[in-house]
């Protein structure tokens, strides 16, 4: 059973503030800022991995628009999009969903910390050639 598939099909309640025949943006129930919004393919994907390329680009053409939305309707200075994929990297619904949360200063309950390694950049660079 999964989760956004339910809430897409309106088994599961959910507070919902776009849909389109491909797309459903929803509140995320946990809101890490106000209007955390979680965007989500109708179509169930794992991760955004295995989506065809149309479709994940579409499903970010979409999450601009809302974005755009939550930018103009809530006031907000900035935001952070978010793809969690796979476990290790924190996603627990194994639905493809891009979180949009939005930022507004200081306050915001959300962090972000990025440490640094002296990796060999052109080690790496080879490596995806
Ligand atoms: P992730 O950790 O990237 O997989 O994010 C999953 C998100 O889904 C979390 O932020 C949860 O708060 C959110 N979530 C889980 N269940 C629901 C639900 N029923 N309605 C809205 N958001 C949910
Ligand atoms: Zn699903």
């Amino acid at each position: 059973m999964c989760i956004f598939c339910e809430i897409i099909k309106g088994n599961i309640p959910s507070t919902k503030v776009y849909e389109d025949d491909e797309v459903l943006a929803i509140l995320d129930i946990s809101q890490t800022t106000y209007g955390h919004t979680l965007v989500m393919p109708k179509k169930h994907y794992d991760n955004f991995l295995l989506m065809p390329n149309d479709e994940y680009a579409s499903l970010m053409a979409k999450a601009q628009i809302i974005a755009n939305r939550l930018q103009n309707k809530l006031d907000c200075k900035g935001m952070n999009l978010l793809i969690n994929t796979n476990e290790i990297a924190g996603q627990t619904v194994m639905h493809t969903h891009v979180h949009l949360i939005p930022r507004y200063g200081e306050k915001d309950t959300v962090e972000f910390k990025f440490n640094v390694n002296k990796f060999d950049l052109n080690e790496i660079a080879n490596k995806l050639k």
